[in-house]
Order: C-alpha cells, then structure tokens, then sequence
C-alpha cells in the first residue's frame, strides 16, 4: 500500500502513520522526523532545514524531494509506505508522482484528515515526542506510564519547539496558503478520502482500516 496522510499539523497523521505502519508493516515516512533526526545528529542537511523549521516555515522543495526520492528508492519501500508530511506544496505532488511513475509505482490512498483548529491547538499544544524514536504522545489524550519517559525505548520525552503557540499560528497560516491546495489537486486525481481528523485516535484507525478492507473487497 502506498498511502499519502495529508492534513494541517495536529491532525493526528504522525499517530495513524504509527498504527498503519506496525498493522501493515510498511514503513512510516515522516519528513519532520527525518529532517529532526539530520538536526540532531548535526548534519549539513539538518543545518539548512533548522531556521525554518524553527520558524515555522517550509523547507525548500529542492531538499525535500532529494530527501524523500532517495528514501523511496530504499528496499523496505518496495511493498508500500505511508507518507507523512509530504507532499506539502504542488512543486512536491508533482515531483513525488514523477520519482513513482519513474519506479512504476503510484499511490493508491491519499487521505485527508479534517480536523477543526480548536482540536489542532489542544493537541499541539499537549503533544510529547521521544527524542530517540520519535514515538508521539499528549500529555492528556494519550500520556506514556510514567511522565516524561517513552513506553516503547525508554528516551526521554520532549515539547518540539516549533509546538509553542507563537510558532502553531505560522504553521497553520503556511498550511493554508501552500499545503491546502494539495486537497484539490488530490481529488481531481480521484485519489482523495476524506476523513474527521477530530476523532480519537482508536475511533480513526477503525475508519481508516474499513476503507482499507472495503477496498480490497472490491
Ligand atoms: P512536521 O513534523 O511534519 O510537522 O514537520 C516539521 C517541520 O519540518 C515543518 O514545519 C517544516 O519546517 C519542515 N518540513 C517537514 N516536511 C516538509 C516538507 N515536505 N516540505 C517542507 N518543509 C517540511
């Protein structure tokens, strides 16, 4: 399966990435994390991608398409994967559907997670991230046993700067204006499902998989 998550931040894509990945073992291709984890670890491509993250803003689509062409071309995305935060800007779609065509591949899901901006700030604003497998929590809606401490690998959990409510508001304007019209683009190509990204996370796997198996029934 070859899944697009598309939606504004705090829709839940990274949470339903997550299930999908460990029920289908497909890989989740998040290009915040990957853009974190080269911070992180200080290389080069992390250093060009820093200020803008921090402010909120899109990295450029050259760096971004380079990122994702060469990890779709790694061996564990042979039988699908699940794309989340990218495509975000039409420049992205298009480049993203030359690198598949080129592989022979093409999505088969691209899902559009409808989500009201109240939903959104509370779930920024509470969410927790583990500095080593980039697992995601909420403080309230989905707290790890012991506060501060991943359930999965022990690491330490940590607030994303770009979490804090002066940078959400940027995000959010910058969502409108580029990554919006991606829903379009998306449903002219027939490819576009719409589900309420207001649900809880269990309620919208449920969704999520029905759409999978109704597919396959066809
Ligand atoms: P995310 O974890 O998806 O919310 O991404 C965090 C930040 O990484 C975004 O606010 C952008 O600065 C940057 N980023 C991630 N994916 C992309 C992308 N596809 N295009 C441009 N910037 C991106």
């Amino acid at each position: 399966m070859r899944i697009i998550l598309l939606g504004p931040p705090g829709a839940g894509k990274g949470t339903q990435a997550q299930l999908i990945s460990k029920r289908f073992d497909i890989p989740h291709i998040s290009t915040g994390d990957i853009l974190r984890e080269a911070i992180k670890n200080k290389k080069p491509v992390g250093l060009k991608a820093k200020t803008y993250m921090e402010k909120g803003e899109l990295v450029p689509d050259e760096v971004m398409n380079k990122i994702v062409t060469l990890r779709l071309k790694e061996s564990d995305c042979d039988t699908g994967f699940i794309l989340d935060g990218y495509p975000r800007t039409k420049t992205q779609a298009l480049k993203l559907d030359d690198a598949l065509s080129q592989i022979r591949q093409k999505i088969e899901f691209v899902f559009y997670f409808e989500t009201s901006t109240d939903v959104i700030i509370e779930r920024l604003s509470g969410r927790r991230i583990c500095k080593n497998c980039h697992a995601v929590y909420h403080i309230k809606n989905m707290p790890s046993r012991q506060a501060g401490v991943c359930d999965k690998c022990g690491g330490e959990l940590y607030q994303r700067p770009d979490d804090k409510k002066e940078t959400i508001k940027n995000r959010l304007e910058i969502y409108g204006r580029q990554t919006e019209p991606l829903i379009n683009y998306y449903q002219k190509l027939n490819k576009l499902t719409k589900v309420n990204g207001d649900l809880a996370a269990e309620k919208l796997f449920e969704v999520l998989l029905k759409i999978f198996a109704g597919r396959r029934n066809e």
